[in-house]
């Protein structure tokens, strides 16, 4: 039996890479699953593998950025299940430039998507949390957001402020046995990272010490912990997993 059992979770940017593997693994271990992204055919995909492998899934579509789509698969999990138990806010993405020539737009909606989308489902999940005594959130944020890194302006703050508001949420909701934890993940090996050039990449190797570039599976086990009982007594933390890049 998993640590997750009868426990149910909701992961959003579930579609593909790092999402898919947490809400893999949160079913691995147990865990009723809501995949949540923009992608229906991608999602349909996960929930199907899930479902072929015993665990327990469902699907959704919303734009996390948007307040009533994120509400809406809140309010949704919570009337299918009856509670949730774990938020993972892991949808993220890029719009790389250098700070002279990165676009309004492109400034607007990396922080709409990476930091007011994981606010607007954290309030979301607020109330049905606090009424079940008990929750968990888990948001995904980026070794980025503490060191920042040149031509990511835009999602380095995005990835400093979901920090800085994870801690808030902790202080906020902790008496109510609520826990909020960010996972501060170095190089993964996804669609997002594929945009980097050979030359970055080899610069950035040259600096893990463990010696290879992470898996999705690596970000996903540390998620998997924080959702189960082993974190009762863990709250507010960044959890870096960057295979040592930063000490
Ligand atoms: P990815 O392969 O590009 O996947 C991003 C996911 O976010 C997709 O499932 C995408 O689904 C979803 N998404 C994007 N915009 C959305 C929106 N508005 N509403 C709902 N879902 C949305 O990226 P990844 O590498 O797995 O990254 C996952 C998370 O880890 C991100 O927050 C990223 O910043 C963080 N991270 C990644 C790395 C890395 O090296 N890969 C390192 C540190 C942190 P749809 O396209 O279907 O909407």
């Amino acid at each position: 039996m998993g640590h997750l059992e009868g426990r149910t979770a909701l992961v959003t940017g579930a579609s593909r890479g790092i999402g898919k593997e947490i809400a893999r693994k949160l079913a691995e271990e147990g865990a009723a699953v809501l995949c949540v992204a923009t992608n229906e055919g991608l999602l349909r995909e996960v929930s199907g593998e899930i479902a072929a492998k015993g665990g327990k899934a469902a699907y959704a579509i919303a734009d996390v950025s948007r307040a009533a789509e994120a509400e809406g698969v809140i309010e949704k999990a919570v009337k299918d299940w009856g509670r949730l138990d774990v938020l993972v806010n892991n949808a993220g993405i890029t719009r790389d430039n250098l700070l002279m020539r990165m676009k309004d737009e492109e400034w607007d909606r990396v922080l709409e998507v990476n930091l007011k989308g994981a606010f607007l489902m954290c309030r979301a999940v607020a109330r049905p949390m606090m009424k079940q005594r008990g929750g968990r959130i888990v948001n995904v944020s980026s070794v980025v957001g503490r060191i920042g890194n040149p031509g990511q302006a835009n999602y380095s703050a995005s990835k400093g402020g979901l920090i800085a508001m994870t801690k808030s949420i902790a202080k906020e909701l902790g008496s109510r046995g609520i826990t909020a934890n960010a996972v501060c993940p170095g190089f993964i090996d996804t669609e997002m990272t594929q945009k980097m050039t050979e030359e970055q990449k080899k610069l950035l190797f040259g600096n893990i010490p463990l010696g290879r570039f992470g898996k999705p599976a690596d970000v996903a086990a540390v998620v998997a912990f924080l959702a189960g009982p082993g974190a009762d007594f863990i709250t507010g933390q960044e959890i870096v997993v960057v295979g040592g890049l930063t000490m």
